[in-house]
């Protein structure tokens, strides 16, 4: 069948070669989530051995292709949905968003054009309406959907660069760089993510372009130490384009403080991009929402939806204050947004994009506001952040536990710490337990850095697990600890 229908269309023999797919596929899914495990432990070798493409000239077929993907890739994949995974900001998707994923791919629209994707380019413009009055910003569409932060990120630095040379009459666009580009700063914390070091050195400003301010000890960016580093970089005679404030950093789940961010930057007209990669989420919470305090003073906004808002990935969002500045990356293209198309009022996102072919990842955004209201939405997001409460001070009553840091998101920063033990050894006890762990596929904890030490993460995105979990979890982790001890 697969062999005379291999491309999706409304042929009898196509539909009955699809729903064939498609069933045999979710039947593996089904059974694959009811396996224990978190993950069947196999070795980065067992796995290089094992997994090998059979390309060959008469094709396997769709059910023998199937059965080896589900062989080789689903029942070896890391169970994101246990209750023992919870290394990463990496969550457990909604149902609804895997029903959205088959109307997405079944449908095949591309974001760039009208033309090729009019009903979803349309409700991709109401939910980047919808986030903006969410956010505070004033009404409007500037803003479009993305891979994900890494992205997001790129275009906030991007569009604040050439905000910044448009200002000296300079046109990055047309002319690339100009004046001294070694002279060119960007300012964020030491725990803003690394994709802003990453963009500044694709955008041909180097990792020496982003000066790293000091942050307290709850890892949010000291205000007086920035004050002090934008004095000096001015002093040096640089010039700071751009201020990036973390909502929610990946290990601590801090906020910087946006709002005196905000008038730092508007007093020496600097660019404010928030990364709210993270906690955006708390855009939907009832009871956390006012931690983003001071976001809506941004020039632009990272969010991020494969993170607390629970939809698979891809998918997440750039935001812009002020749609003039979307001038600045503008390019036309005869074949997709024309301007006897602008002139007819047909929206082309290409124009919003880095991106041209687009996925529409926004109906799964949509598709889960509409299927949980707000009501259920928050409460999955605010469990996480309140679990994380819970679990510290569950932690802090243990003799062995150490706790490294209050919560803030829904991330808790601990370590094994046998009392009589010296700080040196302590750290490689963490790392040696975080790694034995996953390779006993029992959980799948953070192992990091917090102020010098090795310490272990838990990152309680997942809406369906209890206090109880996490103290088995952390019961696995002393009992592993105390293995790592005796040498097992
Ligand atoms: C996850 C994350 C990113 C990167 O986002 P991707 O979607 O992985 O590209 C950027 N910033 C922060 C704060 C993050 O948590």
């Amino acid at each position: 069948m697969s062999g005379t229908y291999p491309v999706l269309s409304g042929a009898a023999g196509s539909i009955a070669a699809y729903q064939d797919a498609i069933d045999q596929s979710t039947r593996a899914v089904v059974d694959w989530l009811q396996q224990p495990d978190m993950y069947r432990g196999k070795t980065v070798a067992e796995l290089r051995e094992r997994i090998q493409l059979a390309f060959n000239e008469e094709g396997l077929g769709n059910q023998a292709a199937i059965g080896r993907a589900v062989e080789l890739f689903l029942n070896d994949s890391l169970s994101v949905h246990h209750p023992q995974c919870v290394a990463h900001l990496h969550c457990p998707s909604l149902v609804i968003s895997q029903a959205a994923e088959v109307l997405i791919n079944a449908t095949n629209q591309s974001m760039d054009s009208w033309d090729q994707s009019p009903s979803a380019t349309m409700l991709e413009i109401r939910l980047v309406e919808w986030l903006r009055e969410r956010v505070g910003y004033s009404a409007g569409d500037a803003g479009v959907f993305t891979s994900g932060g890494t992205q997001s990120n790129l275009m906030g630095l991007m569009l604040a660069r050439d905000a910044f040379f448009a200002r000296q009459g300079h046109s990055v666009q047309q002319h690339g760089l100009g004046g001294s580009p070694a002279k060119i700063k960007v300012l964020c914390s030491g725990h803003a993510h690394f994709s802003v070091q990453k963009n500044m050195a694709l955008m041909g400003l180097g990792y020496q372009s982003v000066i790293q301010v000091k942050c307290d000890r709850f890892s949010r960016m000291d205000m007086v130490d920035l004050a002090d580093q934008l004095a000096l970089a001015q002093a040096r005679g640089e010039q700071v384009m751009a201020i990036v404030a973390t909502a929610g950093t990946t290990d601590a789940g801090a906020i910087d403080p946006l709002a005196d961010i905000a008038a730092l930057a508007a007093e020496h007209q600097i660019w404010l991009h928030v990364d709210a990669a993270w906690g955006g989420a708390l855009l939907l919470s009832e009871q956390y929402r006012h931690y983003l305090h001071g976001l809506e003073l941004a020039d632009s906004i990272t969010l991020d939806f494969h993170k607390q808002f629970f939809q698979t990935i891809s998918c997440g969002a750039f935001l812009l204050k002020d749609a003039r500045h979307y001038e600045l990356m503008r390019y036309q293209a005869a074949y997709l947004n024309s301007d006897f198309d602008a002139q007819q009022g047909v929206p082309n996102l290409v124009a919003k994009s880095l991106q041209t072919t687009r996925r529409f990842d926004a109906l799964k955004l949509w598709m889960g506001l509409e299927a949980l209201g707000s009501k259920q939405y928050g409460a999955l997001i605010d469990h996480g952040v309140t679990l994380a409460q819970e679990v510290a001070r569950f932690i802090d009553g243990c003799e062995n536990l150490e706790l490294i840091m209050q919560p803030q998101l829904a991330s808790v920063l601990f370590r094994v710490h046998p009392p009589q033990w010296s700080t040196a050894d302590v750290s490689l006890l963490n790392q040696q337990t975080g790694d034995a762990l996953l390779a006993s596929g029992r959980a799948n904890v953070g192992v990091t850095q917090a102020g010098g030490v090795t310490c272990l993460k838990l990152t309680l995105l997942n809406p369906t697990v209890s206090l109880e979990d996490m103290k088995r979890l952390l019961a696995s982790v002393e009992q592993t600890a105390q293995q790592v001890l005796n040498g097992a």
